[in-house]
Formats: C-alpha cells, structure tokens, sequence
C-alpha cells in the first residue's frame, strides 16, 4: 500500500514505544513516575480525580511529559489533576469525606452534588441540539448549525487519556443520562436524508480514533454508501495524534484504517482529522509526524483547534511555533477556542481581552498562510462568539465581537459591541455596549425557538 512508510523506519518507531499501559485514578500507585510528585501533588489526583475524571497512557507518560520540569510542565498540567480545578469548599469536603471513611454512598452523593455544582451541560446542549425523526429525538446526535451534525459513535465515548480542562467531562463519570452515545447509523443516514441543507457529519466524543478501525468503518462504510449527495465533509474530531499516534503507524490495524481514508476520499467526500492539539510538545515526537505524513497521504486533510488555556499554552510564542510546525508539517490552523464555562474553567480561563491579545501577538508572528486559524471563539448558546477586539466608539471602550457559527444562520458575520470588561472570561459576564437592553440574537433565543 502506498501509504507505508519505509519499513525500517516504521519499525523503529515501533519499538520505541513500550506496551500500552493505561492508568486512572483506580490505578495510579503504579505510575513509575509518581515518585517525582509531592504529597500534594499526589493528593490532588485522588481528590480531583473523585470529581473530574483522570486517565493518561505510557506514551503521554513517557515521551510527551518533561519529568525534570513538574510541575509546570503543560503537558504535566493537561493530563493531572491540580488541586486548585477545585474550588477550596469542593476539594476540603471530599478530603474530609475520604479521611473520615465515609460510606460509598455518602461519598457517591457529595461527589454528585458537586459534579452538579460544575455545569456538566453547558450551552443548552441536552435540550437545544437534539434532531428529531419522525417526531422521536434522536440521542447521541446534535443539530446545532444548519449545515453541520454531531455524532457520538457510543464506541468512541472515551480518549487515551483526558485533559483536565475536558468540556465532556461529563461524558467519562458514569452517570448515563449525561452522555451522548448511539450506534443508530442508519437513523443519522435517514435524518441526513430529510435534510438536505446540511453538508458535514462530524464524529465526535471521546475519541471517535480510539475505536478499532472495524468499528469504525462500519460507521463510515454506512455513510458514505448511503445515497446522501449532499453529505460533503466527513469530519472527526481527535487528540490521537497527540495521545497515540501510533493508531495510524504501528498499531495493527493502522493500515486497515488508512485504507478506510482513502476509501472515503475516493469516494468523492472530503475527509477531514479535527485534530485537537493543545502544545507545540505534541508535535514533537518522531511517530507524531510520521502518523501525519501517513494521514497525509491519504488525502485526508488535518485542521487542528484548541482551547487556550492559563498554566497550559497562555504565551503567544507558543501558539505562533505551533501553528508554524503545523504548517511545516502539512496541516491548516483552524480554531483557538476559549475555555467553555464548565469543569475547571476558574482555574484555565483566560479572560476574553488578554486571550484577544495573545491570540493577535501570535498571528502577527505568522506568515498569511497560518492565518487560517480563527479566534479567540466560545462555543456559547447562540453560537461560535469570536472577539474581534478592542475598540473605542464615541468615547465607550468596547469588545467588538463576530458570530462565526449562529444558531441562526442569519446571525452568522454580524459584528456587535459589548461594554469594555479586563476581567470578562465567557459570553454570560459580557452586557451589550450603549446601554442597549440587550444583544441583537437574545430576544430570539428568549423566545425559545429552538429549543426542543
Ligand atoms: C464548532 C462546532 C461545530 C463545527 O462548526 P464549524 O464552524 O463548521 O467547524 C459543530 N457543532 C458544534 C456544537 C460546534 O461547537
Ligand atoms: S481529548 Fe477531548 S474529549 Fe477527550 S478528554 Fe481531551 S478534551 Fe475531553
């Protein structure tokens, strides 16, 4: 096949790579690096880790964390829990709870109290997204822009390893009735066949490429054999590159999967890996860049996007050498989003006047062709919310702002002003410039138009 890299040189990334060992929070005694971690450190994965989800691999482990650099470390930081994601109250009830042996039960309801505390459904997406067929909703589907639907194949609700910023936590903690999951292919495929305005399928999760490739191409098999001409862009949303690259190099389907790429671009869609990378660090590794050369290959194109994030990748340098190694190696820049208002948004949040800053250092630094990326964006309840800026009109300090999705379609590219506010990090904390009573979309949102 001809997306086979050279044989030696798959080889020996290969066999620099351990076997897959995975940890958790039932687990994580035995990481060999625990060691290097305070008390403090190490409390915080049992205590964070009762609340928010944790789960790393050797490979993270291994090749992507700078053990002399803990911790500060971003890697460190996307995959550990920290003490400070909770709040003081938060993290000292669970302490106290541990400490004082307290029934699994007892333990189970503060733990759900305080999930509950976090926002686990932000942006209206339980009630707001959901498609209906034939007047039943369909679950594990989201229709939230006119051309583009989200699908959680229920095999991919779940990644390598979770970043501790996750918006879908609420996916990983075991409470059924939080998480978006189907198998129901063929309802997508008849829903896509009664709405011919949209144009992109997005596999989402989790990790859609934690799925064995079998699995996978069921899916995708279903899709593009289906009479659906105006389903365009396949799209999935992944962090395998920076997770486990090795599912598109050395793992054993890692061919078969190719294939499943080319296939689906000979099919006249276009393929596209939504590749969330959060550090230029990701990058780095030999068998990162072979797997995107082989994805390459394929025809398949890689968009990459990220939330920015304080403690993580809050420097302008380092979102500018990120986008310019993306280019080098073949990928397009697509979203810098912002930290949405759940989880642990207090501790990774940045407000929306310094991220529209650092956003704008680091593309001045690019060249036109990285400037492909968008943002800083927040995927809020009326739609994507880009800050365009700072401005002043008429003596009022205002936050110029862009709808780069709506869920209006109307709205979409439509500047609008909020009131000048250092500190705002989300949509909510925002008022509307000139003392307007409110922004131009709210009365159509109050409404309830789209709601279910
Ligand atoms: C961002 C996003 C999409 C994809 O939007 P594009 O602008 O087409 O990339 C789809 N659904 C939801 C809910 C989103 O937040
Ligand atoms: S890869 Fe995505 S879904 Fe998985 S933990 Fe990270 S942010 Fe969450």
């Amino acid at each position: 096949m001809r997306n086979v890299a050279g044989e030696g040189q798959v080889s020996e990334l290969a066999d620099r790579q351990d076997t897959y060992r995975s940890y958790s929070v039932h687990n994580y005694e035995k990481i060999p690096q625990l060691d290097k971690l305070c008390r403090e450190q190490r409390e915080a994965i049992e205590i964070v880790g009762a609340v928010l989800p944790f789960k790393l691999n050797s490979y993270v482990l291994e090749q992507l964390i700078d053990w002399d650099n803990i911790p500060d470390d971003p890697i460190f930081r996307l995959t550990f829990p920290q003490k400070e994601m909770l709040c003081e109250n938060h993290y000292k009830a669970i302490y106290e709870a541990l400490k004082s042996n307290k029934s699994r039960e007892e333990i189970d309801r503060l733990v759900h109290s305080i999930r509950l505390q976090l926002n686990p459904h932000p942006a209206g997406q339980m009630n707001y997204n959901v498609p209906d067929l034939n007047g039943e909703p369909l679950s594990g589907i989201q229709h939230k822009y006119r051309e583009t639907i989200l699908f959680f194949p229920k095999q991919g609700q779940t990644c390598h390893a979770y970043c501790t910023f996750c918006f879908r936590w609420p996916q990983f903690v075991g409470v059924n009735s939080w998480k978006f999951a189907t198998k129901k292919i063929d309802a997508l495929i008849k829903y896509l066949q009664e709405h011919p305005e949209v144009t992109d399928v997005i596999f989402t999760g989790g990790d859609p490429m934690i799925m064995k490739t079998s699995i996978l191409a069921a899916y995708i098999d279903a899709l593009i054999t289906a009479d659906i001409p105006h389903l365009q862009n396949i799209r999935i949303g992944t962090k395998v590159l920076g997770y486990w690259p090795q599912k598109f190099v050395s793992e054993k389907d890692a061919d078969s999967l190719l294939m499943l790429f080319e296939k689906v671009v000979s099919s006249g869609k276009h393929l596209a890996l939504m590749a969330h990378m959060t550090h230029p660090t990701e990058l780095s590794t030999g068998i990162a860049r072979e797997a995107i050369r082989r994805i390459r290959n394929t025809g398949t194109e890689i968009r990459t996007q990220s939330p920015l994030l304080r403690h993580i990748n809050d420097s302008a340098e380092t979102w500018a050498t990120m986008w310019r190694e993306q280019v080098l190696l073949g990928c397009v820049p697509y979203y810098m989003f912002m930290v949405r208002d759940t989880g642990a948004q207090h501790y990774f949040g940045v407000p929306l006047v310094r991220a529209w800053n650092l956003f704008s250092e680091a593309y001045k630094q690019v060249s036109g062709i990285a400037r492909t990326v968008r943002g800083p964006s927040m995927s809020c309840m009326p739609g994507k919310v880009q800050i365009m800026g700072v401005s002043k009109v008429r003596e009022e300090s205002v936050l110029v702002l862009n709808m780069l999705q709506g869920r209006n379609p109307d709205w979409v590219n439509r500047p609008f002003f909020a009131k000048y506010d250092a500190d705002a990090a989300w949509m909510d904390e925002l008022v509307p410039a000139f003392d307007e009573p409110r922004f131009f979309f709210e009365k159509e949102l109050e409404v309830g138009h789209f709601a279910r």
